[in-house]
């Protein structure tokens, strides 16, 4: 088992020690681990410090290789918040930091902030869902220096703003950019994730959901990783098997993993 999305406390949003991931990551038989850090250099209306020091970040993750030998393989992972404002210096963060995988997750549309709700006022539902995939669509196609596209239908997490849920949406309707964001991946050879973090927050399936995996899948695309999305020691690991047979009920023969940002196939 490959769990592809953990933040330590290298993230402005999580405590938990690198160490304690690994820890939790061998206790719960994942052979692998990819620390994705949060890189959100735009962000608005934060006091939280949005990046980290990639030198340190890279020197404990050298030091707990060693410590994790033969147990763990820990791959050196960010996840970087697109926005068009700072596509220059996250390219630049990510070449330094020499990584081996990178998600592109987009956390902040029209400037605004999903996760404090800013987005969702003066916004109908439809209109939030409709602006937030075309934001995504156009940061795909505008940069393309990430490996996989992370939580591709995060939208619906924050639904509770507009006081709705996912079941208010006629998804449908939102087939053709999510068709066209996907043919844009894997014409770049990118990929996406399947974020196993809906299930803790109670929405009840993966990140994106079945249908776009589905799609996904017969548009032909290939990579796909799956990730718990971590910020504490007891989610490492957490639904990463649901993620695996998922894939497999749907088609898929293999996950991916990284090395210096080229993806290995793993026969699932
Ligand atoms: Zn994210
Ligand atoms: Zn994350």
């Amino acid at each position: 088992m490959f769990d592809y999305h953990v933040h330590t406390s290298f993230s402005a949003d999580s405590h938990m020690s690198m160490k304690a991931a690994c820890d939790a990551a061998v206790e719960k038989g994942i052979k692998e681990i990819a620390f994705t850090e949060h890189l959100d250099i735009i962000y608005p209306n934060s006091n939280l410090k949005w990046d980290f020091d990639y030198e340190e970040y890279n020197k404990e993750v050298r030091h707990l290789q060693e410590t994790f030998r033969n147990r763990l393989t820990i791959v050196r992972g960010v996840e970087v918040g697109l926005h068009p404002s700072g596509y220059d210096s996250a390219a630049a963060f990510i070449d330094i930091g020499g990584f081996d995988f990178v998600i592109g997750s987009v956390h902040v549309v029209d400037d605004k902030d999903l996760h404090e709700g800013a987005f969702f006022q003066k916004r109908t539902l439809n209109q939030a869902i409709y602006d937030y995939f075309c934001c995504l669509n156009q940061q795909v196609k505008d940069f393309d220096n990430f490996n996989v596209l992370g939580h591709l239908d995060l939208v619906k997490r924050y639904l509770r703003y507009l006081n709705c849920s996912a079941a208010d949406v006629k998804w449908q309707d939102y087939v053709a950019i999510i068709e066209d964001t996907l043919k844009a991946l894997i014409e770049s050879g990118r990929g996406i994730e399947v974020n196993m973090s809906g299930f803790r927050y109670g929405l009840g399936c993966s990140l994106p959901s079945r249908d776009v995996i589905k799609l996904y899948y017969d548009l032909g695309g290939e990579i796909i990783t799956v990730g718990s999305d971590a910020h504490y020691e007891e989610c490492v690991g957490l639904n990463i098997d649901k993620g695996v047979s998922l894939l497999r009920e749907i088609g898929f023969r293999y996950v991916t993993t990284f090395k210096e940002r080229k993806p290995i196939f793993n026969r699932i």
